[in-house]
């Protein structure tokens, strides 16, 4: 029995229509996935990459790598095929909760802090354009935070055949609080204030429900998802998968939700597909603008991606000289699916930042 205790909340926030976050607490599993991609496809995403850990990852020290590389493929492979889920993929922050140590697998800008004895270390990188641009010095921590694009990933689950992953394992002690939680969190809350809620609620539940409530009263822009775990003030015995199976039904996007729902799946496509069509026919299509590729070059279009009935709904507004080729795979999807632009002058920051990211990416990162 292990005596690692939990607490686990989730909102979809104010401003988003669904919540793409989706997370398993099954002791010693924890897991957080913040999926992206359009047409609903980011919740795919995230629910494929929480079901493959929870049904693969087991006791072997290396299960939980293994789990995540093989949820990485499913993603890639069914973003592949699947019409709506192109370029689909998600950030995932795993942790296996071991008796006197901890592992933690990490992709993305999903974040994981320990608290202890009173001190909050963030123990993940963000993988993130502004992340790197910062560790290189070409701006501030303090412009990362306010940057419009301060979520573009470099590196996600599903973007590719391989993924890179993090992988952190260190000695836990008595008392520890690990904090797993979504971009929705701190994108609302700085640190100390997300430290100060850790310290005044002592119970893991209320912890973790008070910071998604002030992640949502602070404006909820974003998903928020936040799993608080708790290392007992004595030794801790012997943990097992099945432990505290009880508790999972406690939340809506907990392991309960793992088996596969392909009619509701179908369903949500179909209601999608629906939505896009009134949506097309509503709206003021020239008032529409994305990021695109024509003749291999990064692209503004005016308008819908699509076409009706052999109708283009868009048309080229201006071409840039950036090559798609000289792009990370990851951001050469994007542009596949089309990078949604508030306006002419929003789709042209867009390509700055797309210049930006193409003169600055390591060449590990391009592939042919
Ligand atoms: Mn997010």
């Amino acid at each position: 029995m292990t005596d690692i205790r939990f607490g686990a909340a989730t909102d979809t926030g104010r401003v988003r229509k669904i919540n793409e976050d989706s997370m398993l607490h099954s002791p010693p599993l924890f897991v957080i996935a913040d999926g992206m991609g359009g047409h609903s496809a980011g919740d795919v995403a995230s629910k494929i990459a929480v079901d493959t850990l929870a049904e693969q990852v087991d006791d072997a020290t290396d299960s939980l790598s293994k789990a995540v590389r093989t949820a990485n493929r499913v993603i890639f492979e069914q973003s592949k095929i699947k019409p709506g889920q192109s370029g689909m993929g998600t950030t995932l922050t795993a942790m296996m909760a071991g008796p006197t140590s901890a592992q933690i697998v990490h992709v993305g800008d999903s974040r994981a802090y320990l608290l202890r004895a009173g001190t909050m270390t963030r123990l993940t990188q963000d993988h993130t354009v502004v992340a790197r641009l910062v560790a290189q010095g070409k701006i501030s921590p303090d412009e990362a935070d306010h940057h419009p694009r301060r979520s573009w990933l470099e590196r996600a689950l599903g973007n590719a055949q391989e993924v890179d992953l993090d992988v952190h394992i260190f000695d836990t002690e008595p008392k520890d609080r690990i904090l797993l939680c979504s971009d929705g969190l701190y994108g609302m809350l700085d640190e100390v204030t997300i430290q100060q809620v850790l310290d005044s609620e002592a119970e893991p539940d209320a912890a973790s429900r008070r910071l998604c409530d002030e992640a949502v009263a602070a404006g909820g822009h974003d998903n928020v998802t936040v799993i608080v775990i708790d290392y007992p003030p004595g030794p801790t015995s012997s943990t097992g998968p099945t432990d505290n199976s009880s508790k999972m039904s406690a939340s809506p996007a907990s392991k309960a939700l793992a088996k596969p729902k392909r009619p509701l799946r179908t369903v949500a496509i179909a209601a999608v597909l629906v939505l896009a069509a009134i949506l097309v026919a509503r709206s003021a299509i020239k008032s529409q603008w994305y990021v695109g590729e024509a003749a291999g070059k990064v692209t503004i279009f005016n308008g819908v991606k699509g076409s009706v009935a052999g109708f283009d709904l868009s048309e080229v507004f201006e071409s840039s000289d950036l090559l798609v080729t000289e792009l990370p795979n990851l951001y050469r999807d994007r542009l596949k699916v089309g990078m949604d632009a508030e306006s002419a002058d929003d789709a042209r920051q867009t390509v700055a930042d797309l210049k930006r990211i193409a003169a600055t990416a390591p060449t590990t990162g391009v592939q042919p």
